[in-house]
């Protein structure tokens, strides 16, 4: 069986899997063809993939002769129509948004797995590359803000004078929330945190924290540990005591989410304006609607001193780490579906099930069905 690794999309500089993770399909039994430069952006050259057993092959070969295409970034249906018809394609889809890249892959009666599907659960951890990309995003984004911030994060006593910390507010203490939380705190500010749910509040004060209660918060026991939709009574409360704070603090970083739904809006416009000139926003949810009224995804701009960088895809910027998570989560996942060096789909394991997006005209992942349904 044929395993071909493309290059990724400009302005995407991870790569699926790197040469360790090839070594690793190899000794399962199978061949690894990889397009030219693929490790370019993670500053792996072609003669390292090589050197590992791999062959380098032009993007056209892979896609026409692989059995399965491994990447990051979904290819566009053109692409796709180029694969063998019983080829597997992996890669992150947006399979529950991108409804119209859902519908043709049914229709081509394609294979498809969309590796933000991965289920939540304990034993599908190891291969949740949501999870591992949150962690290197909310590490950049605490470096951004104060790498952008026109003062020091930590607290300096000199000869010159005393500088008081950075204060930090972080908003939505998932994991990319706790990590930016932590690596804000090593980098020496003064962290503020809050997350509707209540779970958050015992993680935030062990990463030495404060965290900002809001009462009144509707907590799902069944969302599986996530947030659920709260009341406009409660986004209210919530926006007020943001503003609150919002005018003491240096930087806010934004990160808060519903899974399937638009990104709240915490962070008003009269909340902007009212900050101290000099500060920063980093909405990581910029993508998801924003967490801020002013963010612009994929752009940053400035209202009276503040600048808003509405951020998406930080994990590209550290590629050569999160491109070993990515891989590492690819291969926890690939030893499910390839038995003996061969594709091998399970349907009754529960992780193979809801990450498939369809197979053989059937849309696999009860999220996807359900949400075709609807459409
Ligand atoms: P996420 O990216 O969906 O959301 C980020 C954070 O925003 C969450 O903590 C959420 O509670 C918070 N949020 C949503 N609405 C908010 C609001 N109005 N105000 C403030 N905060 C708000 O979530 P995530 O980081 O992927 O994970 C959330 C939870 O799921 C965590 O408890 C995490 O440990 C857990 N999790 C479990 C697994 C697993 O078991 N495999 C994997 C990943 C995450």
């Amino acid at each position: 069986m044929k395993i071909g690794i493309l290059k990724e999309p400009k302005g995407e500089a991870r790569v699926a899997l790197l040469p360790e993770a090839v070594k690793t399909l190899l000794s399962w039994g199978t061949e690894v063809i990889v397009e030219s430069g693929a490790g370019q952006g993670s500053f792996v050259s072609d003669g390292t993939y090589e050197t590992t057993g791999a062959t380098i092959a032009p993007r056209e070969a892979i896609l026409t002769t692989a059995d399965m295409i491994c990447c990051i970034q979904s290819l566009s249906t053109s692409e796709i129509s180029q694969m063998k018809s019983s080829a597997v394609l992996l890669a992150q889809m947006g399979a529950l948004y991108n409804l119209d890249l859902t519908k043709f892959l049914l229709e081509e009666k394609r294979t498809a797995f969309s590796m933000e599907l991965v289920p939540r659960t304990t034993r599908a951890q190891s291969m949740d590359v949501l999870s591992s990309m949150a962690t290197v995003s909310g590490y950049k984004a605490a470096l951004l803000a104060a790498s952008s911030l026109p003062r020091f994060f930590p607290m300096f006593m000199t000869a010159a004078g005393s500088i008081t910390p950075a204060r930090v507010l972080v908003i939505g203490a998932g994991v990319a929330g706790l990590q930016a939380i932590a690596t804000a705190k090593r980098l020496g500010a003064t962290v503020y945190a809050f997350d509707v749910r209540r779970a958050a509040k015992e993680e935030v004060l062990s990463i030495g924290a404060k965290f900002i209660d809001v009462e009144g918060a509707k907590e799902d026991k069944g969302a599986g540990g996530y947030a659920v939709e709260q009341s406009e009574e409660y986004i209210q409360k919530q926006k007020d005591t943001i503003h609150e704070h919002a005018q003491k603090a240096d930087a806010i970083i934004t990160t808060a989410q519903i899974p399937g739904r638009k990104a709240p809006l915490l962070v008003e416009e009269r909340t902007v304006l009212a900050m101290k000139p000099g500060s920063v926003i980093i909405d990581l949810a910029a993508s998801s609607g924003g967490n801020c009224a002013l963010s612009q995804p994929d752009q940053t701009i400035e209202i009276n001193g503040v600048r808003i960088f509405g951020v998406d895809n930080l994990a590209t910027q550290l590629p050569q780490d999160a491109s070993k998570m990515y891989g590492k989560n690819y291969l926890n996942f690939l030893k499910l579906i390839i038995k003996d060096g061969a594709i091998h789909l399970n349907f009754e394991d529960d992780i193979v099930l809801g990450t498939c997006v369809c197979h053989a005209g059937e849309a696999k992942s009860p999220r996807v069905a359900q949400i075709l349904n609807q459409s």
